[in-house]
């Protein structure tokens, strides 16, 4: 169905454009349209127009599960991992199937249209990722899911560690992941990267780390990374998550390590909502904040994206997979409150991440496949501070999510 969206306001741009669709593209971007022959019409009202959600970094293997077989009381990032090494003894290909699927739906409602997600590769059957390289499949034409091999329990520290990261790269995945900082010794970390990146090139796949995932200053898996990432010229292709040990290092590390980085081209995902949450548990006052330096890397012009990480799982007992709440504490935790910043946060959900996903035909443009958001909001300002919600969902001119504008009103 062709389609003509009027009076709409595209990212941050001042002025109203229509939007013309014609067999599930973007075919004109241009104010004052007229309506043609067989054309659907929508009136935006003025509402902001975004290309879709991008969720960079999530867990949907164990989404859902939060209180299975028992809630995470200390809060930490450890105990969590417990918890889930118990949950995953009762876990069934239809159990991780039902939960994901239910997740990325929910997700979907809050304008995400592509997912990175991690799974847990550390279980010799690899029941979870089953599920997901098959869901994957699935739902294609809607959602496009990017599989990380997730070795949560390590990739030296495990047993067969190695041999289940090598059966997940054959069975498909996006991406290989490591855990450098959960490994058993400093040795196993760096040995662990070595053995990943050799394992992405030679399955050709994108890669991404947790890094450095923990308030230890002398946890360092990050230059490792980006020294191997750099050498091997595959820095764009590599993101390094979560890097809160970034938080704590010394300002004379972190300076010498930022030139690396910018060398090497790597991509970062910060999960701010969940880290502010797991991290700075040992500590007592002052109590970190345990979020990387999101400010500084962007102002190096390293690209960054947000991710939610968790859902209802052991590592945050909330979480719906609405991305507004990640950039909004995001903001206020990395201290990136100036106007520009505020304006341009929505990046770190949309063309950020995109460049981290190394997605290609997405945004709004002319010949682009037709995916696209719209909020009841008229900028992104007012979408942030006010929580406006996402109207409607669109991928290849198709909608996938509608809602009605709620009606408030104040009685004085
Ligand atoms: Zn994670």
């Amino acid at each position: 169905m062709n389609l003509l969206i009027k009076n709409v306001r595209i990212e941050n741009a001042p002025q109203l454009t229509d939007i013309r669709i014609k067999d599930g593209k973007f075919a004109q971007l241009e104010g004052g349209l007229e309506a043609q022959a067989g054309e659907q019409i929508v009136d935006g009202g003025g509402r902001l127009v975004l290309p879709p959600y991008i969720e960079s970094h999530v867990h949907l293997d164990s989404a859902l599960t939060s209180g299975q077989p028992r809630y995470n009381e200390s809060g930490t990032l450890f105990e969590g991992i417990e918890v889930w090494s118990e949950r995953k003894k009762s876990l069934t290909y239809a159990d991780a199937h039902e939960r994901a699927l239910a997740a990325i739906r929910q997700q979907a409602s809050f304008g995400v249209q592509y997912v990175r997600t991690h799974v847990d590769v550390t279980d010799p059957e690899l029941t979870a990722l089953r599920a997901l390289i098959d869901l994957r499949e699935e739902i294609a034409d809607t959602i496009t899911l990017q599989i990380v091999a997730f070795p949560q329990e390590g990739i030296e520290s495990f047993p067969n560690g190695r041999q289940l990261m090598r059966r997940a790269a054959q069975m498909g995945v996006n991406c290989i992941g490591a855990i450098p900082h959960f490994e058993f010794t400093r040795e196993y970390s760096v040995s662990s990267l070595n053995y990943a990146v050799e394992l992405a090139q030679e399955f050709d796949l994108l890669m991404d780390v947790h890094c450095d995932e923990i308030d230890d200053e002398a946890s360092r898996g990050l230059e490792t990374l980006a020294t191997r990432a750099l050498e091997a010229g595959i820095g764009e292709r590599v993101t390094a998550s979560h890097t809160t040990a970034m938080h704590s290092y010394n300002n004379a590390y972190f300076i010498r390590l930022l030139r690396l980085l910018k060398l090497s081209g790597l991509n970062f995902v910060s999960n701010p909502l969940v880290n502010t949450h797991l991290q700075g548990r040992m500590d007592t006052y002052p109590k970190r904040r345990g979020v990387t330096r999101v400010k500084e890397l962007t102002d190096a012009g390293i690209n960054v994206s947000f991710g939610q990480d968790d859902i209802e799982d052991p590592w945050n007992p909330m979480g719906t997979g609405n991305l507004r709440d990640v950039v909004f504490n995001g903001l206020y935790t990395t201290q990136m409150m100036s106007r520009s910043e505020i304006l341009n946060s929505y990046k770190f959900i949309t063309h950020n991440a995109a460049r981290t996903l190394h997605l290609s035909d997405y945004g709004i443009q002319v010949g682009n496949s037709a995916n696209f958001i719209m909020l009841d909001a008229p900028d992104w300002f007012h979408a942030l501070s006010f929580g406006a919600p996402v109207l409607g969902s669109w991928r290849a001119g198709k909608q996938i999510y509608s809602a009605t504008p709620s009606q408030r009103e104040v009685k004085f």
